[in-house]
């Protein structure tokens, strides 16, 4: 099984301990208290001690989508470090399998595919945690949670319960639900239904078809899609590699903007001497258009230099990263803030960043 956590566990260590151990930024100040939890009861246990020192509480699996200031967390880290899964249900054609919060994601994924059960393989090689999976709706090569979470089990903090929510009122859009941005909940297992079966499902992404040698809507063996996805993840700098400065992320820092007509008018106006900028249409008369493909054509190119040595990777476009090591979150900042503001100047669109941001701004 792998460790997708820099540091499992953080009793042994002392407060103060900076977050930056826990993230794959490699930054974030130090938490008032950091504690860990191992199992479901130990994380509803540990919060609620928290809640009655009235601290406030920062639940942390992964790291791998946060972005924590220098000033770090003024109260206690729960370190989400619970594991395991199991079959719940089960038919002719499906299998739900109910997954523990701090099981690292990957270790879920290949565990679907080694079982030949089919509906996350697309999802392979994303960092972090099973549990944060629903937060923002997790996604990639065509895939996301929401087509196979059917429940998330929660403690609620405004009430003290522990109980269940259906998929249908999770809310689920792209890169978001309501557990984003909400300190209501907190996951502490996932059900997620699959499909028994030897092949994928239809490959939607064109590039990873492409790469599969398969046309859109085709369906390939699980340990093909998966293979694929990890070795076209790697080549973009998205699958964790200490030795990789690339990959000390956080993934996409920005969303895809979600224009209206409007305002995808505007930026068409505005790219008329570059080229039509690449776009997908969206529910609503709404229309999608690449982050990447806007932050490139501002100027700001894979490599691009940010202050203290931060930079965008040099495998893509939209992820920043703290490839000196040792550098602050107010640098990383600045950096989004110049990518952000340029890709404004330019083309009237604003960015917003993916990543949940802890005691900072951009
Ligand atoms: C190299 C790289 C590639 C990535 N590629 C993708 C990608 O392709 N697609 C994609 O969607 N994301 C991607 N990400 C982002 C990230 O991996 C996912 O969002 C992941 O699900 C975050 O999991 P985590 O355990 O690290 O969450 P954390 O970073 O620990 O937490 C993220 C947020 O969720 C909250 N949270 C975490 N666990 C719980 C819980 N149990 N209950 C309540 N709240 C919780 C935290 O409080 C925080 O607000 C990538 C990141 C990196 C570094």
């Amino acid at each position: 099984m792998s460790d997708v956590y820099a540091h499992p566990t953080a009793d042994a260590r002392p407060n103060g301990d900076p977050l930056a151990r826990y993230t794959t930024l490699r930054l974030g100040g130090p938490a008032g208290r950091l504690v860990t939890a191992a199992s479901a009861d130990e994380i509803v246990h540990k919060v609620q001690e928290a809640q009655q020192r009235d601290e406030p509480v920062l639940i942390l699996a992964g790291g791998s989508n946060v972005v924590i200031g220098d000033q770090g967390f003024p109260g206690t880290v729960v370190l989400v470090r619970s594991r395991g899964l199991r079959v719940v249900a089960e038919d002719a054609e499906t299998v739900t399998v109910r997954v523990e919060a701090g099981e690292p994601w990957d270790d879920l994924v290949a565990a679907t595919v080694a079982n030949g059960w089919s509906g996350v393989e697309c999802l392979s090689g994303i960092p972090g945690s099973a549990g944060a999976t629903p937060i923002q709706n997790v996604g990639a090569y065509g895939q996301e949670v929401a087509e196979t979470i059917v429940g998330v089990q929660v403690y609620d903090r405004t009430d003290g319960t522990v109980g269940r929510i259906d998929a249908a009122d999770c809310g689920f859009a792209y890169r978001s639900s309501i557990f984003k941005y909400s300190d209501r909940w907190v996951v502490l297992s996932v059900d997620f239904r699959l499909a028994r079966s030897p092949l994928s499902g239809p490959v939607r992404y064109a590039e990873l078809a492409r790469s599969l040698g398969v046309e859109v809507g085709d369906r390939v063996p699980l340990a093909d899609a998966r293979a694929t996805v990890l070795r076209l993840r790697a080549g973009k700098g998205m699958v964790l590699d200490a030795a990789d400065p690339d990959t000390w992320s956080v993934g996409s820092f920005f969303t895809n903007p979600v224009l209206d007509r409007e305002a995808y008018q505007l930026l068409r106006e505005r790219a008329a001497d570059i080229a039509e900028p690449p776009s997908w249409p969206c529910p609503g008369d709404l229309v999608k258009v690449s982050a990447a493909w806007l932050i490139d054509k501002a100027g700001f190119t894979k490599g691009h230099p940010g202050p203290e040595g931060t930079a965008i990777s040099t495998k893509h476009t939209l992820a920043l990263t703290n490839r000196a090591g040792g550098t602050s979150t107010a640098a990383l900042v600045a950096l989004a803030r110049e990518i952000r503001d340029g890709v404004h100047a330019r083309f009237g669109v604003t960015l917003h960043p993916e990543p949940v941001l802890i005691n900072c701004t951009i």
